[in-house]
């Protein structure tokens, strides 16, 4: 159900998404930082990440591990190293595994079945998957071997901006995310969703529609990083062009500020592309200002560093030990040191989302007229 601040207008997330004004940011901080520990509490669930292929049969123009780039040395875990890895993560004390590549048909829908499926009776941890645009034969293949979650980032609600960046993968075919979004939640999973902050020849617009989509698709995770570009990849050479949306964190938070208003029940990570940028604090003011989740990557490290969407990722020195004691770069603080600095807890168990939970068949078929309270903010 909507929250407080679900009655948000296109006007009023302008207004905000250009605010330059510290004081008045502060605003929006709070607010943000409030209506998260109303509706999902002070727990900071974390999720381990394993990058377990950078094959891809894409071009998308921003990223790293692009088809076209030549430069990169690719790699495949093995279902057994796939397996191996969130054992280790299930062991280190981690309730979620994340299994994202780049676009590799060689792993097909029965393979990625049984690895979910071995994953699940080895470790019981919640899985989600983050493979990009697969069948609903696949997507439905999967959710039935009991994976929990997907998430595919629409990246832009600007068709024109997103067909510039996201070619499709033959002449002739579409790349329509927002409808593999549908079949997901049709199909039974918590679904996830997001966009990056400052492409080039993003605007504010395109950014309050991304919002907006957020909140129509009641989107059940929701992950809003920075833009960083990649040197190997065609956007780079467009990015910092004066005029749009700037690729900094402090755009990027009050996307992410906006997207818990909007949103008040959904899982939103505060992202490593936001510590890649925000090195010293990224991670912290993404949690204070509307987060609560962190993904730490436990890819093993020999692979990590070639999953290179963007140079410079965060994650890179972080060593898989233990979930909450694991070191964060720059700080010489554990996860755990870092969450309770800033007065939250380490949160236990699969840390589902609030939203889904909340979502009863009956309340999808018929939305009920309950007084809703629009309090808009001062
Ligand atoms: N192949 C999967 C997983 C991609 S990586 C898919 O396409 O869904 C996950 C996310 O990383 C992407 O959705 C995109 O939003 C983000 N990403 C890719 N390149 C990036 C870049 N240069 N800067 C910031 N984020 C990037």
């Amino acid at each position: 159900m909507p929250g407080a601040h679900a009655e948000l207008g296109r006007q009023e997330i302008l207004l905000w998404l250009r605010e330059e004004d510290p004081e008045r940011l502060e605003i929006l901080w709070d607010l943000a930082d409030r209506v998260r520990r109303e509706h999902v509490g002070d727990q900071v669930h974390l999720r381990g990440l394993i990058e377990f292929s950078n094959y891809c049969v894409r071009a998308c123009a921003y990223c790293g591990i692009r088809a076209e780039n030549r430069g990169l040395v690719r790699y495949r875990m093995s279902g057994d190293e796939i397996v191996a890895a969130a054992a280790d993560a299930a062991r280190l004390g981690y309730g979620t595994v994340v299994l994202q590549s780049g676009e590799d048909p060689f792993y097909d829908g029965p393979g990625i079945a049984s690895i979910v499926r071995r994953i699940k009776e080895a470790t019981g941890l919640a899985v989600t998957l983050s493979l990009g645009e697969r069948s609903e034969q696949d997507l439905t293949l999967w959710r039935a071997a009991g994976a929990d979650r997907y998430l595919l980032r629409f990246e832009t609600s600007n068709r024109r901006l997103y067909d510039a960046i996201h070619p499709a993968r033959r002449p002739g075919s579409e790349s329509d995310r927002f409808r593999i979004l549908r079949a997901l939640r049709a199909i039974g999973y918590e679904v996830g969703s997001g966009v990056m902050v400052g492409i080039p020849g993003q605007t504010w617009e395109d950014l309050a529609d991304d919002l907006l989509a957020f909140r129509d698709l009641d989107l059940d995770m929701i992950g809003v990083g920075p833009y960083v570009p990649h040197p190997d990849t065609p956007l780079a050479s467009a990015a910092g062009a004066a005029g749009g949306v700037p690729h900094t964190p402090e755009a990027t938070y009050r996307v992410i500020a906006l997207a818990r208003l909007l949103c008040p029940d959904a899982n939103i990570p505060s992202t490593t592309a936001l510590a890649t940028l925000d090195p010293a604090e990224g991670r912290e003011r993404g949690l204070r200002r509307g987060a609560n989740v962190l993904m730490p990557n436990v890819t093993p490290m020999r692979y990590r560093r070639l999953y290179e969407i963007y140079p410079e990722k965060a994650c890179l020195s972080e060593t898989p030990s233990d979930a909450r004691a694991s070191e964060l770069p720059t700080s010489g603080r554990s996860v755990e040191g870092r969450i309770r600095a800033i007065g939250r807890v380490v949160g236990a168990g699969p840390g589902g989302s609030a939203n889904a939970r909340k979502r009863s068949p009956q309340a999808c078929a018929a939305p009920q007229a309950s007084p809703r309270r629009p309090r808009r903010i001062p």
